[in-house]
């Protein structure tokens, strides 16, 4: 049995992973805007692997005879100087989300609730790549000062990218 505790952070997180999946796909309209389909398409990646992160956390809460409640998704700001903007917003929003994932785990551990511990590793190891792949991709953009034609290259490959739900 989940902790009330325990269950009302979890539930209150899954409102920031959809808060998220919401914040990149306004992001996303930023691009179709700004007609950068492939742009558009990593924020719609991003849109899809964060309402993953909720769906997994809300499958957890009813593993362990918990209670879902889901709550109003706040409206995400779409105002950005550009295409640098937007993954410095990005970056700065994973972040908030680590410090948020990692306070989720001193409370697992403050209560001793093991299979939440064991749970919330997962997000731990997964905002670890969340940051370093949108540092990677900010630091490239900063090569180019997020202008000009190689913008061009960065959308051709980021039209590439697709969602595989992750296995473990
Ligand atoms: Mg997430």
């Amino acid at each position: 049995m989940l902790n009330k505790k325990m269950n009302d952070a979890i539930n209150k997180q899954i409102n920031e992973e959809f808060y998220s999946a919401y914040l990149y796909l306004a992001m996303a309209t930023y691009f179709e805007d700004k007609n950068l389909p492939g742009f558009a398409n990593w924020m719609r990646i991003q849109f899809q692997e964060e309402q993953f992160h909720a769906l997994k956390m809300y499958d957890f809460v009813h593993q362990r005879g918990g209670k879902v409640v889901l709550d109003a998704i706040a409206k995400p700001e779409v105002k950005f100087k550009g295409i640098l903007d937007v993954f410095k917003e990005t970056l700065k929003h994973e972040k908030m989300i680590t410090s948020q994932i990692e306070g989720l785990m001193d409370l697992a551990v403050k209560l001793k609730d093991y299979a939440s511990q064991s749970f919330l590793q997962w997000y731990i190891d997964e905002q670890v790549e969340e940051e370093a792949s949108v540092e990677e991709i900010l630091n490239q953009l900063e090569m180019i000062d997020g202008k000009g034609q190689a913008v061009l290259i960065f959308d051709r490959q980021f039209a590439a990218r697709r969602f595989t739900p992750p296995t473990a």
